[in-house]
């Protein structure tokens, strides 16, 4: 903890040390858009850096011009940089929107180290990051789960919050950004700040939006303080797609498609295995944790049928069951069963982005659920169930983002039939700030409640979830914000609960 706080916050020009030009810089700081690790391994990790002086510049190159710059990294066991471990140089182009991911090897596992770069003259600020632990090792971590970060409808304070509490691997559930132009999806604060002019369409578009967000400190702070593992979900492309099928009516999808996963890449601290290839992510794969966790990665939304009968919630509609529908798809289905069999972990964790859980909202007899979520999907969600089941994961564990609400689930093989097997338990991350503040109105809760007794909580403020995993329980905490519409609030917990090593169940 002790770094964190002079770590995570700087974001400005960073004194010269003793090794810098003592010349005064003749270019803007091209560092405006931070630092941020990602992906580790037991013997290292992905650090990321993009160039942009000035990150709105109309052209989406951040004021960098045409020619491509060197730029001087340095990995070190100490904050101060007197133990350099690992150094070199990487080439920031334009052609990949001056960004520069580098993923140095052969360091030690399950250790914190710090990293920074130097270009043109200036220094960037220091992030701090860390290898997962060696092979064999129960080392107790602590994680973050994040998703749904709307920039108009509210300031990102929940993620400097998160980060004070010091997670080792912070995991991001999708939707970090929103292609939607100004004012066009307002939370209920409205508009608090306005995005960059547009519906995202092309790569300028996504690129000056990513920048856009990654200008804000309280996101660059997070980045600084923790490696990520991200997911995507819709809105980083666009609304409601899946698959081959836009979301939109706009013509041009697959171009958009192709800008957006670029941008993605470009602006996210990946590995170069995720490195897009025209309208292919390869965004689903797994980090291991030790013997303590195993993290499988999934995409929801690229080997997606379409959502049935319309996007939204319906009772009565039949072909939410049709076993042709896809939600992973066959591929990532048999590659998440081969990783839960080999896991061979204490905690299976699956980071993915829709609801799991069943979720009626109609009181009785009638079901009313939405299409956008795996009851839109129900025979891939009992493929997914058997395939979980079959794999003998011991403790698994689904966190999910997208619906700006907390939830915490008990996942029942049937949820009409309380007494079925328990296939594990789903935590579902609020929103950072899309939806603003969030709803007085409470009424829904108590339906919701009471028609799906598998909920143990349901909250639409806003906040994040801090996992504690240990060789004997996770404990999951609830950290909420009461408003993100002016900035500084404070995080309080206001939810925990425990899933005891071999229970897959919440205790409650
Ligand atoms: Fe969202
Ligand atoms: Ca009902």
């Amino acid at each position: 903890m002790g770094g964190l706080t002079t770590l995570g916050v700087a974001c400005g020009p960073v004194a010269p040390t003793s090794t810098a030009s003592a010349a005064p810089p003749k270019r803007p700081d091209p560092f405006r858009l931070g630092v941020a690790s990602g992906d580790p391994r037991p013997d290292g990790m992905v650090l990321w850096t993009r160039l942009a002086p000035r990150p709105l510049a109309e052209d989406g190159l951040g004021g960098m011009g045409r020619a491509p710059v060197e730029v001087r990294w340095q990995l070190a066991s100490d904050a101060r940089f007197r133990h350099i471990v690992r150094q070199g140089t990487a080439t920031a182009r334009p052609s990949g929107g001056f960004a520069v991911h580098v993923e140095p090897s052969g360091l030690e596992p399950g250790r914190e180290y710090f990293y920074r770069f130097r270009a043109q003259g200036h220094l960037s600020p220091t992030g701090r990051t860390r290898t997962a632990p060696a092979r064999g090792a129960l080392t107790p971590m602590t994680f973050a789960a994040a998703s749904c970060s709307h920039y108009e409808h509210g300031y990102f304070t929940a993620y400097r919050r998160m980060a004070a509490q010091d997670p080792d691997l912070v995991l991001h559930l999708g939707d970090y950004l929103y292609e939607y132009a100004p004012g066009s999806y307002s939370g209920t604060n409205g508009v608090v700040r306005r995005h960059t002019e547009g519906k995202c369409q092309t790569l300028t578009d996504y690129r000056r939006r990513h920048a856009q967000y990654k200008s804000d400190p309280d996101l660059r702070a997070a980045h600084a303080a923790a490696p990520w593992a991200v997911i995507w979900d819709d809105h980083e492309l666009e609304d409601n797609w899946t698959g081959s099928t836009p979301g939109s009516k706009v013509p041009g999808f697959s171009a958009r498609k192709k800008a957006a996963m670029r941008a993605y890449y470009e602006n996210m601290p990946l590995r170069a295995s995720s490195r897009p290839s025209g309208t292919k992510l390869q965004l689903f794969r797994g980090l291991s944790w030790g013997a303590l966790a195993s993290f499988h990665l999934l995409d929801t939304r690229q080997y997606r049928t379409d959502q049935p009968c319309d996007d939204w919630m319906r009772t009565g509609c039949d072909s939410r069951t049709d076993p042709s529908h896809r939600v992973l798809g066959a591929r990532q289905l048999k590659w998440l069963e081969s990783g839960l069999r080999a896991s061979g972990a204490r905690w299976d964790v699956l980071a993915q982005q829709i609801f799991l859980a069943r979720r009626d909202y109609a009181l009785g007899p009638a079901v009313e659920v939405g299409m956008d979520s795996w009851d839109g999907y129900a025979a891939e969600r009992d493929r997914l169930f058997d395939a979980v089941l079959r794999s003998g994961a011991r403790n698994p564990v689904v966190l999910t983002g997208d619906v700006h609400t907390a939830y915490a689930s008990d996942l029942l093989r049937d949820f009409d039939d309380p007494a079925s097997a328990r296939v594990g338990v789903e935590l579902v991350a609020t929103s950072i700030a899309s939806d603003g503040d969030g709803y007085r109105d409470r009424s829904v809760n108590a339906v919701l409640l009471q028609e799906n007794p598998h909920f143990a909580l349901m909250d639409q403020r806003r906040g994040y979830i801090i996992g504690r995993l240990t060789s004997e329980s996770l404990t999951a905490d609830f950290h909420t914000l009461e408003y993100v519409s002016r900035r500084g609030a404070p995080a309080r917990r206001t939810a925990r609960f425990v899933v005891p090593d071999g229970a897959r169940s919440l205790a409650r």
